[in-house]
């Protein structure tokens, strides 16, 4: 068995931010542990440039920005152990791990969970039909051209139209594979106008058909099209590709921290946590999309820096409030991250609320209550959008009476 201060679960942006962070100058012997072959998290197979923007102050690819997490945390000392999967928990702060090496106990004396968000699969959404090769989330499809340098087929149908989705449509381009159309189930793509517009170009050439959704995978074998239904009518047409992307719908990597008996949130799925990034038991925080699935990978960082500094407050002895009152969201939103907020502790990470919405908002007037009466408003310059976290400065919630009712964040 091993023992050490800080066992980091999950490699990506957010677990080698805080690896780095708290093993800098510290002495303290700090461990990620990574079930992949190497560390880096999603950045690693998202071949294009985009990352390091609020965190390395650089616009740089998604393997140079992996490449560079994990040298910066193992030059600050932390140790990286790499096809290394925790399996469960063998105590409170007591980790089951499988490696190549065999099975073992990690005891540490704070854990971090890192463990990020993924996409729902196609047997996840109920999509009917065949059962066809050529189907794919985003994250496998990267996999297979940037890190297997597998080819994929010649014409794609991606679901979904947010960020993520325009990243697919980067990958099959580069994999010699054109995207025929887009579809979206909303109104209007989820993305950012500069994505819709250059999406539309020429270059990338990609029609978005909004308002529908995939009603069937068609094909034997390989996939031949995808049937498509327009929500407003339901008319039905069938669409001839021999690829599908499915996009976005993310569910966070949350089985350890169910199999912990974590508090969890049932709306994004991810552990509750406060401000501070404590989960509900002692010593186990959470950081990155596991709490909100998903923001962008230098927010997920920033939470790893934030996260350092209160770990070594806990590793220091100073003392979790044991009072704290809920932060709640009401539809259209769905969820918001931190969902804690106890007397004493820190703003949250960035000074931000991160928020999930169901429907476009072009100027969302943020409204917090508590017992019944206004205790925080914002109108904000920025959307909120489906597809993408909303983020709200935490200084709404300045008023609250931490010894009240919970605080419901809504868009008045
Ligand atoms: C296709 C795509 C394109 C994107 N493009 C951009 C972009 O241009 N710019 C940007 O800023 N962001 C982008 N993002 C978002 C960004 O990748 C994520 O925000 C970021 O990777 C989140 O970091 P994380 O550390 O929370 O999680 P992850 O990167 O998902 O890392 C989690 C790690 O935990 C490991 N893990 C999980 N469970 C276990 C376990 N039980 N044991 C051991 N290890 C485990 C996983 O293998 C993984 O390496 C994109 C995301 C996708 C999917």
């Amino acid at each position: 068995m091993s023992a050490y201060d800080v066992a980091i679960v999950g490699g990506g942006p957010a677990g080698l931010t805080a690896a780095a962070e708290l093993a800098r100058n510290s002495g303290m012997n700090v461990v990620v542990l990574e079930r992949e072959s190497a560390a880096g998290g999603i950045p690693r197979h998202s071949d294009h440039p985009g990352y390091g923007i609020r965190d390395m102050k650089t616009c740089i690819s998604g393997p140079a920005y992996a490449r560079r997490l994990v040298s910066e945390a193992t030059a600050a000392g932390a140790e990286i152990r790499t096809s290394t999967m925790v399996t469960g928990w063998a105590g409170e702060r007591s980790l089951e791990i499988t490696s190549p090496a065999g099975r073992e106990h990690l005891d540490a004396r704070a854990v971090i969970l890192a463990t990020g968000a993924r996409e729902r699969p196609r047997p996840a959404r109920m999509i009917p039909g065949d059962r066809p090769g050529g189907v794919y989330t985003t994250g496998h499809l990267q996999n297979t051209v940037h890190l297997q340098h597998r080819k994929v087929g010649k014409r794609a149908v991606i679901v979904g139209a947010e960020l993520v989705s325009y990243s697919a449509v980067l990958t099959l381009k580069h994999a010699g594979c054109q995207t025929a159309l887009m579809t979206t189930e909303y109104p209007s793509p989820e993305s950012y106008a500069v994505f819709n517009i250059a999406g539309r170009t020429p270059l990338l050439g990609v029609e978005v058909a909004t308002n529908t959704r995939v009603t069937r995978v068609i094909g034997k074998g390989v996939v031949q099209g995808v049937e498509i239904e327009d929500i407003r009518n339901g008319q039905r047409r069938v669409v001839d590709c021999d690829t599908v992307v499915f996009t976005g719908d993310w569910i966070p990597d949350h089985e350890l921290a169910r199999s912990a008996g974590l508090d969890m949130d049932p709306s994004s799925l991810g552990p509750v946590v406060d401000t501070a990034l404590r989960t509900s038991r002692r010593g186990v925080f959470a950081i990155g999309n596991l709490l909100h699935p998903v923001d962008t990978a230098d927010i997920a960082a920033l939470d790893g820096r934030h996260v350092a500094a209160q770990v070594r407050r806990y590793l220091g002895g100073a003392v979790t409030p044991d009072r704290g009152i809920r932060i709640e969201a009401a539809a259209p939103l769905r969820w918001v991250a931190p969902g804690l907020l106890r007397p004493g502790d820190p703003a949250p990470a960035r000074n931000r609320l991160l928020l999930w919405t169901d429907h476009l908002v072009r100027i969302p007037k943020v409204v917090a209550r508590q017992d019944g009466k206004v205790i925080g408003r914002k109108t904000l310059p920025w959307p909120a959008s489906p597809g993408r976290v909303f983020r709200v400065p935490s200084s709404i919630l300045d008023a609250a009476d931490l010894g009240g009712g919970p605080v419901t964040l809504s868009l008045g």
